[in-house]
């Protein structure tokens, strides 16, 4: 595996380190900062746009649709530069999962009708797979969809549906053979959130905010040309997605920039009168979680050497989102301690850039609970470490 750079390669790094330093409005920078997951749906819309006028809005897609053509190394040095810039995340519903899975398997209507919209960030997406009682047995899932005349006739129910009080398109997993083997029967359908018989209801989740939701279906008639490819076959495109979801998750560069503002806390924090940095059980907790972080980024580089000679990431991949979600947890519970009572009260406000009332703890400690709340499930969302532990298990170890 070669680790250096060629000239090329860093002429490229800068260039993105030179665009996003200038080109990401200051605002949203802060509030990446102060807020790190929580991204108002503004600020993202307009990051996205910037991004689209740069040609950078889908990195990942075809060229002939708007990507951007770069090989798996300026994926990845894109993938740094852009999580160590404190840029939002892109929203990855339409970016990341439906719209490779509309690149590949979409018809030239489909394709016509929802690239555009998704690469500009004018529409939004949800993801309707996870339902009660089928998550990480996916394949489980009962929403049912009966064919009557040009259109499905939809019944039943999603859970844990991030944004989708915010979206206006939902990708979805239906049942179309209840007969058939589980994987054989489902389709995978595009549905426009403002369908009759679609409702909402909002989950609030342990950090106070509205991201997750239950969403019903009571009747729906959906188009049978909003179909992704064939009838039965949506398990096929719903792996392709997954594939596509779990890219980007080991979050190195996010990671590193919390190893920095770890540090940057525990040297003013106090411990017995001096800085907790002194303090050489906690140090070593410190140097253990930047340990991991770096067997993480070799990890990375490693998949990367292989995917640059030609090998796409295979089950091992996974490797990178058990270690990558578990440094990022430790990292959020090390930052907490190094705070201490102080860290505990979050009022809901106080990631508000406009709010004029001092914090009611440390300044550097806004944000740091309900970060660690909410990524509390960083474990178990986009399959749960003990799926991927299963995975490779059975596909790495062969056991
Ligand atoms: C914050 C958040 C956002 C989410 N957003 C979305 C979204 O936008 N769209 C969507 O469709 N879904 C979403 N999900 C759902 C997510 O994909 C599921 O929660 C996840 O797949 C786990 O399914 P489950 O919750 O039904 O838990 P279960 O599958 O019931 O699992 C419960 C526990 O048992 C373990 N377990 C289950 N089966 C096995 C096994 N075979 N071997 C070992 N251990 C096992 C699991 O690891 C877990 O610890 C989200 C979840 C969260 C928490």
């Amino acid at each position: 595996m070669d680790l250096v750079f060629t000239a090329e390669e860093l002429a490229f790094r800068d260039e993105v380190r030179e665009f996003l330093g200038n080109k990401l409005p200051t605002e949203i920078r802060d509030r990446v900062r102060l807020a790190s997951s929580y991204v108002p749906r503004e600020d993202s819309v307009r990051w996205q746009a910037i991004l689209h006028a740069q040609g950078w809005g889908a990195p990942n897609w075809p060229v002939e649709h708007g990507g951007t053509g770069w090989n798996a190394v300026q994926k990845y040095i894109y993938d740094a530069e852009y999580q160590a810039a404190d840029c939002p995340r892109q929203s990855p519903f339409g970016i990341s999962m439906v719209g490779p899975v509309i690149c590949a398997f979409g018809t030239p209507e489909q394709k016509k009708q929802h690239l555009g919209p998704i690469i500009s960030g004018e529409r939004l997406w949800c993801q309707g797979y996870s339902e009660p009682g089928s998550g990480s047995d996916l394949a489980s899932l009962s929403t049912r969809a009966v064919p009557d005349g040009d259109d499905y006739v939809v019944n039943g129910s999603k859970i844990w549906t991030s944004h989708a009080h915010h979206a206006n398109w939902m990708f979805c997993l239906v049942r179309t053979d209840p007969d058939a083997k589980p994987q054989r029967g489902i389709s995978f359908l595009l549905m426009d959130m403002t369908t009759p018989g679609i409702k909402v209801e909002p989950i609030i989740s342990i950090d106070g905010h509205h991201y997750l939701n239950q969403v019903f279906f009571d009747d729906v008639r959906v188009p049978i040309s909003n179909r992704i490819g064939e009838e039965n076959m949506g398990w096929t495109y719903a792996k392709f997605l997954l594939g596509h979801e779990r890219t980007g998750i080991a979050g190195v560069g996010k990671s590193k920039r919390k190893v920095e503002r770890l540090k940057a806390i525990a040297q003013v924090e106090l411990d017995g009168g001096e800085s907790i940095l002194k303090n050489t059980a906690f140090r070593a907790r410190i140097s253990q979680a930047e340990v991991s972080l770096q067997a993480l980024e070799f990890t990375q580089l490693r998949i990367l050497a292989q995917e640059k000679a030609g090998q796409p990431p295979g089950p091992e991949a996974s490797t990178l989102k058990i270690n990558g979600t578990e440094v990022e947890q430790t990292l959020n519970e090390l930052m907490i301690e190094a705070i201490g009572n102080y860290a505990a009260p979050y009022p809901a406000d106080a990631q508000d850039l406009e709010r004029n009332e001092p914090p009611i703890g440390p300044a550097h400690g806004v944000g740091l609970m309900q970060e660690r709340l909410l990524r509390r499930a960083a474990t178990i969302y986009g399959g749960s470490n003990e799926i991927q532990r299963n995975i490779i298990a059975k596909a790495v170890l062969e056991l």
